[in-house]
């Protein structure tokens, strides 16, 4: 089943992890949105929903392992593989990169799919990319449920998002929720400098 861009929206917005209002960013910035992915993550069904579409996009593609980072990529990677009826493999963190831990395997030319939660600046899905590369696997793609970057993020390989979206930031001397006197929240599990 086919799932649009406008369903993927509303998943996240009946989820409570697209909220409207003015927001201060991790970056210091502040905004007039604000996405909290671990609000869909709770709801396992929804969860379910979202990655039928990545697996219904890569369902001829003959994927043997779907790789996903920590924290809420493993979950997708965990449900796409499942979906897909392959195995799914966790790239935690090691250092400053991303390692398979516990003596896990990726043997070289296995056809790999990269999956992630939301797409910021690309960091994670490229640190999977650099996993993958180490163990010579073939990345036959990256998928996310949303790529914040407006799709300017490129990784050099096929790339899919449920969903693309330009997260319009203001700095705060010129924003104009600031301006309207518009109170501010701080979202909570992010560090704010
Ligand atoms: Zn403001």
């Amino acid at each position: 089943m086919l799932l649009t861009k406008e369903e993927v929206r509303s998943i996240f917005l009946d989820s409570g992890a697209l909220m409207h209002g003015h927001f201060k960013l991790s970056s210091g910035r502040h905004s007039s949105e604000y996405w909290e992915k671990f609000w869909v993550l709770q709801y396992p069904d929804r969860v379910q929903l979202l990655c039928s579409e990545i697996a219904r996009r890569f369902a001829l593609d003959n994927i043997e392992v779907v790789l996903g980072p920590t924290t809420g990529g493993i979950l997708l990677a965990f449900e796409v593989a499942r979906q897909l009826g392959v195995r799914a493999l966790y790239a935690e963190t090691e250092g400053d990169k991303r390692a398979l831990r516990r003596g896990l395997q990726l043997a070289p030319n296995t056809r790999t799919l990269i999956v992630d939660d939301i797409m910021t600046t690309g960091l994670a899905v490229q640190e999977c990319l650099d996993l993958a590369a180490i163990h010579q696997a073939l990345v036959v793609g990256t998928a996310v449920l949303v790529d914040r970057s407006g799709g300017t993020v490129n990784l050099g390989t096929r790339q899919e998002a449920l969903l693309t979206i330009d997260v319009v930031s203001f700095d705060p001397s010129e924003c104009p929720l600031c301006q309207s006197d518009a109170p501010i929240t701080k979202p909570g599990s992010r560090k704010l400098s």
